[in-house]
């Protein structure tokens, strides 16, 4: 059984893609496409040695060693050119941690058309690589699960330069789910602001240096803009 986490991210993955499976752990995601028929040839990529393993294990328990080959490397690396992939999925991660691999490894990414990144806090890194970088966000999604809250981040190539309204709020928060303004957006939002709040008021108590003061500057303007969207 699939967590709705990851079952929302394979929702977003196209009808007969190749895919790239970055950082994926146990495999569960390429198992879960292949499964179900709806790719036809992924990567399970791992940096680290033992969910490396537990993927290779995962692999050979469902029969799939065919279809889904699991390659230990260092994000996008494990991709060539000869695998035509079509769809990368970095889920589970920072924002800041998908950036920096989307930034290493754009080279690898000639042949994608889609990219469909999970972010477990900071998108705004994300969504700021994606810009900057000749990709147009294409959809958002945001969940609750165990807790926890998700933002799924949908890409492809093109100009975005009609998406973004309010350029600074929406790489914070997401032009999509900005407007979709659902329970869970509100809910992190919420948190986050009382999470600032509290920072920044330790940071007023604390001895004043240049270092600080840019950091109160970024903490305020980023509450203003999150009261903002929640008013
Ligand atoms: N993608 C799965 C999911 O969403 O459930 C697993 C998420 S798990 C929290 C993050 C995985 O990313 C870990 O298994 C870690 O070893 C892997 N990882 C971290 N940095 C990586 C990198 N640069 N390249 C490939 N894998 C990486």
């Amino acid at each position: 059984q699939l967590s709705e986490r990851l079952t929302r991210v394979a929702s977003f993955v196209p009808a007969g893609a190749r895919l790239a499976d970055i950082g994926s752990d146990h495999a569960y995601l390429p198992c879960y496409l292949c499964l179900k028929g709806v790719v036809e040839f992924a990567i399970a990529g791992e940096v680290n040695e033992g969910p490396y393993q537990s993927a290779v294990e995962q692999v050979q328990k469902v029969n799939l060693g065919h279809v889904i080959s699991v390659r230990k490397g260092d994000g996008l690396a494990v991709i060539r050119a000869d695998d035509q992939i079509d769809t990368v999925t970095i889920a589970g991660m920072g924002g800041t941690l998908i950036s920096t691999i989307l930034e290493e490894g754009k080279r690898n990414l000639q042949t994608v058309r889609r990219l469909i990144l999970q972010p477990n806090v900071h998108g705004k890194a994300i969504r700021q690589w994606l810009s900057d970088n000749g990709w147009r966000l294409q959809a958002e999604a945001i969940l609750e699960e165990d807790e926890k809250i998700y933002e799924l981040l949908i890409a492809e190539r093109g100009s975005d330069e009609d998406l973004y309204v309010s350029k600074e709020l929406d790489l914070l928060v997401g032009p999509y789910l900005r407007k979709e303004r659902n329970a869970a957006f509100q809910k992190k939002w919420t948190a986050e602001l009382i999470s600032w709040k509290r920072v920044l008021s330790q940071l007023n108590k604390a001895k004043p240096s240049e270092e600080l003061e840019a950091k109160k500057i970024e903490l305020q303007k980023n509450i203003s803009l999150i009261e903002e969207v929640l008013r």
